[in-house]
Order: C-alpha cells, then sequence, then structure tokens
C-alpha cells in the first residue's frame, strides 16, 4: 500500500485519491496503524480540496465496511427504516420517530452519533437517562428489535468503527462542515444497517451545519447519489433526503442546552393527548405538528405500511393516541438499561417527576414562546 504521508500528500495538492488508496486510509484508520496527526492532516486535506462524488462513493463503502454489517430475519425485509438528521441544535426527532415506527410495524435499528461541532448528538441526550446504554452488540440489537421494534446505538469497535474514529477527531480538527466527510459518515452508519428505505433530515438554518438552504440541497444531492449497485454492501434501496429549516436559533443559547433538554421535551411528544394538533385532514384522526411525524409519514410510505398518506396519517395518529408509541419508548428505555420505575416515570410522570429523574441543570433560564 501507498504510504499515508503520501496520501495525505495527494489529496493536500488536489489530486484525485484511487478507491483502494481511500480502501488503504479507511484500514489504517480502523486498525489502528494510523497516527493521530496523519488521520487529522487528512481529514483537513479533505476538508479543503473536496472530494468528488466516485472518492465520495470509495470513503462510503470502506467506511461502512470497516465494522460488521447488521443481518436481519427474512421476514423482515421490507419493514427495516431509519431516519438521520444531518445535526441541529435542539434537534429531537429521533426520540419520538424510532419508537412512533416501530409502534405502527417497522423495524428500526438507529446507528446515532453524539455531538459534532455545536450541534447535538442523540446519544448524548439519551445517555442522560440513567442506566441508558448505546452501545449493543449486533445480536443485541437483533433482539431488542425482535422485542421492541427499534433501538438507538451508537458506533463501536464493531459497528461503523471508522466513522466512530474520524468523527471523534473532525469534532476537534474543524473538519465537521466538509460534505464529503458528513455524507460517508452518515451514509456507512446507514449501510452497516441494511435498511429497505432511509430518510435524510437535511437541515439548514444558523444553528445547524448547512447554512443556507443552497448548501442543504447540495448536501442533499451529495446524501442520495452514492450508489453502487454491483457493491456487497449496497446502501439502502430507497433513500430520500429532505432539507429542512432548523427550528433552532444558535445565539446565545447554544452552550447551555443541556442534553437532558431534548429528552425532557421529546417524553411528551410520544404522549397521548392532550398535545398541540396539526389538522391534517377532515377525514382523519389529526397530527401532533412536528417534524418528526412527516418524516415517519414519509418512511411509512417508502416501506409499503401505508398505501397512501391517508393510511399513514390513520396508522400514525393511532400509535401516538392509544398510546403505543409511547409505550414502545419506554420499553427500548428498559430494553437499552434503563430501570423499569425510571423508565416509568419518564413516560408516565409528571414534568416535575421527570425533571428530578434527569437531574436539573446549575443554570436554569425559562425562555416563553412568544406565540403558541
Ligand atoms: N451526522 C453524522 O452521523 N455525521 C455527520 O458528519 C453529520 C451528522
Amino acid at each position: 500500500p501507498t504510504p499515508l504521508p503520501s496520501l495525505i500528500r495527494k489529496k493536500r495538492d488536489g489530486e484525485r485519491l484511487e478507491d483502494a488508496e481511500i480502501r488503504s486510509f479507511v484500514r489504517g484508520v480502523t486498525e489502528g496503524t494510523a497516527q493521530q496527526g496523519q488521520i487529522g492532516a487528512m481529514l483537513m486535506a479533505i476538508r479543503l480540496r473536496g472530494m468528488d462524488a466516485g472518492e465520495t462513493l470509495a470513503l462510503t463503502l470502506a467506511m461502512a465496511s470497516s465494522g460488521r454489517t447488521l443481518a436481519w430475519p427474512p421476514a423482515w425485509h421490507g419493514l427495516l427504516v431509519d431516519k438521520h438528521s444531518t445535526g441541529g441544535v435542539g434537534d429531537k426527532v429521533s426520540l419520538a420517530l424510532a419508537p412512533a415506527l416501530a409502534a405502527c410495524g417497522c423495524k428500526v435499528p438507529m446507528i446515532s452519533g453524539r455531538g459534532l461541532g455545536h450541534t447535538g448528538g442523540t446519544l448524548d441526550k439519551l445517555e442522560a437517562i440513567p442506566g441508558f446504554r448505546v452501545s449493543q452488540s449486533p445480536e443485541e440489537m437483533r433482539h431488542i428489535l425482535a422485542r421492541v421494534g427499534c433501538c438507538i446505538v451508537g458506533q463501536s469497535a464493531e459497528l461503523a468503527p471508522a466513522d466512530r474514529v474520524l468523527y471523534g477527531l473532525r469534532d476537534v480538527t474543524a473538519t465537521v462542515d466538509s460534505l464529503p466527510l458528513i455524507t460517508a459518515s452518515i451514509l456507512s452508519k446507514k449501510a452497516a444497517e441494511r435498511l429497505w428505505a432511509l430518510v435524510l433530515d437535511v437541515k439548514f438554518g444558523a444553528a445547524a451545519l448547512c447554512p443556507t438552504r443552497e448548501s442543504a440541497r447540495e448536501l442533499a444531492r451529495s446524501l442520495v447519489r452514492p450508489r453502487h449497485p454491483r457493491d456487497p454492501c449496497p446502501l439502502s434501496p430507497h433513500t430520500v433526503a429532505v432539507p429542512a429549516l432548523s427550528a433552532c436559533r444558535p445565539s446565545r443559547a447554544i452552550p447551555a442546552v443541556p442534553a437532558p433538554v431534548p429528552v425532557r421535551c421529546s417524553c411528551p411528544c410520544s404522549c397521548p393527548r392532550p398535545r398541540p394538533r396539526l389538522c391534517v385532514s377532515p377525514r382523519v384522526p389529526s397530527l401532533p405538528a412536528l417534524p418528526a411525524c412527516c418524516l415517519c409519514l414519509c418512511l411509512l410510505s417508502l416501506c409499503g405500511m401505508a398505501a397512501g398518506a391517508e393510511q399513514g396519517r390513520e396508522r400514525l395518529a393511532r400509535a401516538l393516541d392509544d398510546g403505543s408509541a409511547l409505550g414502545t419508548f419506554e420499553a427500548m428505555l428498559g430494553a437499552q438499561g434503563v430501570p423499569p420505575d425510571t423508565a416509568r416515570g419518564l413516560c408516565a410522570g409528571t414534568p416535575a417527576q421527570r425533571r428530578r429523574l434527569l437531574g436539573e441543570a446549575k443554570v436554569c433560564e425559562e425562555l416563553p414562546a412568544p406565540q403558541e
């Protein structure tokens, strides 16, 4: 293999890397033979020089096959779905979406990430729940999916190990906002999940990794582009990317949004009424006005669980209203290590009880919403 310094020099000087060279870099990252400084230098070279679509695909596939790919029972074919967000502040879609989809009959083996740059990470939020274990083996994931229908786990030595290393180093080398690195990071995790359908929630705005709608469109295009039918580790057959305005503004709130806050906000999202409603049609039950619901509807339709939009809305509204989505969230917490009393308190307790279970931040400030 070409020595790593030569590969770094090549990319630094704006040259294209061959597939074998990219595989060799990723092997060095995964096997631990590449030094941290070398990995950081390569990340910066990629951040500054970019990668074309072919290089991005090669990086994605090399990272996807750096660990194990998940294997599922044939009966789940067509039911395996997931969503991934490109990152924002206060984003808590995954916590409500995974259980809601599982309550509708889907299987959601979500491999998520920690905070990156100024954005919040789903894993950090979940770890604010006492006892929650984000580290699960492929066998444990399969077991949880069979019993509960969804799980949310992190990269590990077995699952997307190359992303685990690169993700952490990007965070400390100012190389987060790179289109090929974001694309390969997200899709390598999702490819390892062996999905049927995937929705990518591409956030833009001052609090997101993509500052403008145009940059989000460019990232969305990059995320749906990499496909390679002959590859042994194909990406999910049905992938949709949805550019969406990040609701949260950074301002001075950024360093102060502690991980438990989105968790406290998310638990009631899955609760039966009363909650804010979005009337979608006079003939079907209304849904909460949440991005999570729109993304759920998209996935229900992609995996054929709903023949049309109305059927999808009915199915989702039922899961939210009859408490099965919330019950699935509670079961997922239990299956991932949260003591039953804590899981119960979070799902059925009062706001004060939830606050006690998750712990108070040292500094609390109420920011009243100017309107409903
Ligand atoms: N989410 C990821 O998993 N990776 C990124 O690079 C950005 C968001």
